[in-house]
């Protein structure tokens, strides 16, 4: 009796083995989007980790000691790059002194790279044109193609990291664009309801989603990228708005709602929060949802 459950016990090892041996890519990304699209892609065999929060500001992170664990022994490390992560990523990976995931190693994944870069600075670059940014707008997962383009990125560096899984990569990544399409289709009335109207910005963060959905910028809060509204920019801002009749003041949760409701209140403008990631809002807890959400409130609010 005990030896055929010993017989029996080995056969259950033999047969989990082979799985259990494999060992899972160790993903570390810089934002939840990025986390969200690299576990649609990984599903499980990867292990995914991210540094931000969907509700903090992605400009300024601190870089915790236990970010730099994380980073020790992770496979791949994943980033929105164009500088968004300029503040705090060279602490982390300097501290991390991890060879895979710094610049030249196969887990060093840009992914700015697979993208259209809008406001790229043409010629010399300097801190007059704003304090963030001086690589080009790097808010680009606000637009869904970009969202495709990032999960192709990750199929093809898993791919080639972990090659025996390849196919399970390609079949993932088919799926996450085929639920990102039938999503798209969902919101159609949402987008014509949207586009041509004029709204203002509170930073340049929307200029891809309004890139993919033809809401009308006509003016930003802020006068340049990362500085913060003065007395004499809101008046301009104000007259701006009594001109085109913008309808909403769109804006990330934070940033300073009470400089808005100034505007508001001079104007009758909405003031409409949008989380930018993933997580930024209670419920919101995969990129399509975050497309879906904010396309839908934007929607209500210009309509
Ligand atoms: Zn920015």
């Amino acid at each position: 009796m005990i030896r055929r459950f010993a017989l029996l016990l080995l056969a259950g090892v033999l047969a989990i083995a082979p799985h259990a041996a494999e060992a899972q890519l160790k993903v570390v990304t810089s934002t939840t989007d990025l986390y969200d699209i690299a576990k649609e892609v990984g599903g499980d065999r990867i292990t995914a980790a991210h540094i931000g929060e969907g509700y903090q500001d992605p400009h300024f992170i601190e870089a915790k000691p236990s970010f730099v664990l994380q980073l020790r022994n992770a496979d791949v490390w994943a980033f929105v790059g164009l500088d968004l992560e300029i503040g705090w990523m060279p602490l982390l990976l300097d501290g991390a002194r991890n060879p895979k995931i710094r610049q030249g190693g196969a887990g060093y994944l840009d992914a700015s790279t697979a993208i259209r870069v809008l406001d790229r600075p043409n010629g010399n670059v300097d801190r007059s044109m704003g304090d963030v940014h001086t690589q080009g707008n790097p808010h680009y997962w606000l637009d869904p193609e970009n969202g495709r383009r990032i999960a192709r990125l990750f199929q093809s560096r898993f791919s080639q990291l972990d090659p025996a899984n390849a196919a399970t990569y390609a079949s993932n990544e088919r799926a996450f664009e085929a639920r990102l399409n039938a999503a798209e289709k969902g919101w159609q009335a949402d987008l014509a309801a949207i586009r041509g109207k004029p709204v203002v910005a509170w930073h340049t963060s929307w200029r891809y989603f309004a890139e993919y959905n033809g809401m009308n910028i006509v003016a930003f809060m802020e006068p340049k990228p990362g500085v913060p509204p003065s007395p004499s920019h809101l008046y301009e801002v104000i007259q701006t708005v009594k001109r085109t009749g913008a309808k909403a003041i769109v804006m990330e949760p934070f940033y300073d709602r009470k400089v808005a409701d100034l505007v508001a209140k001079q104007t009758g403008i909405k003031v409409l929060i949008l989380p930018p990631s993933v997580g930024g809002v209670r419920g919101i807890t995969d990129y399509i949802q975050l497309m879906q959400y904010d396309m839908a409130q934007l929607a209500a609010a210009v309509r």
